[in-house]
């Protein structure tokens, strides 16, 4: 192989990481849900599953999270993760909303 072609083929792998690393990296720096967001308030949204108001949600379990939500588009090990409610946010793994529906 030509030092030309090797070096074109690197350069296709560094450009390949960078877009990878710069994905990883936004995913990162996407802004948290806070329980006082509009659309939190309106569906029950607490980043602590344990916290959720028992008296207002009665049919809620701690197990319930959204780490085993249907929702959830995060990875399971993932701390936190982005959820189709919350557009450009990104829910906490341990947290919950009123819409939750248990993964398959
Ligand atoms: Fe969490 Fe599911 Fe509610 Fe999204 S829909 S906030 S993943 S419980």
């Amino acid at each position: 192989m030509s030092n030309r072609r090797i070096f074109l083929k690197n350069l296709s792998h560094i450009a390949a990481a960078s877009a990878i690393g710069i994905s990883l990296n936004a995913r990162a720096q996407a802004t948290p849900v806070a329980n006082t967001d509009p659309q939190a308030v309106a569906l029950g949204y607490n980043n602590d599953t344990t916290k959720v108001d028992k008296a207002k949600y009665p049919n809620h379990v701690p197990a319930q999270a959204c780490k085993n939500c249907a929702l959830f588009q995060g990875k399971a090990t993932d701390a936190n993760g982005p959820c189709p409610l919350f557009a450009g946010k990104v829910v906490s793994a341990n947290g919950w909303c009123s819409a939750y529906s248990k993964k398959a």
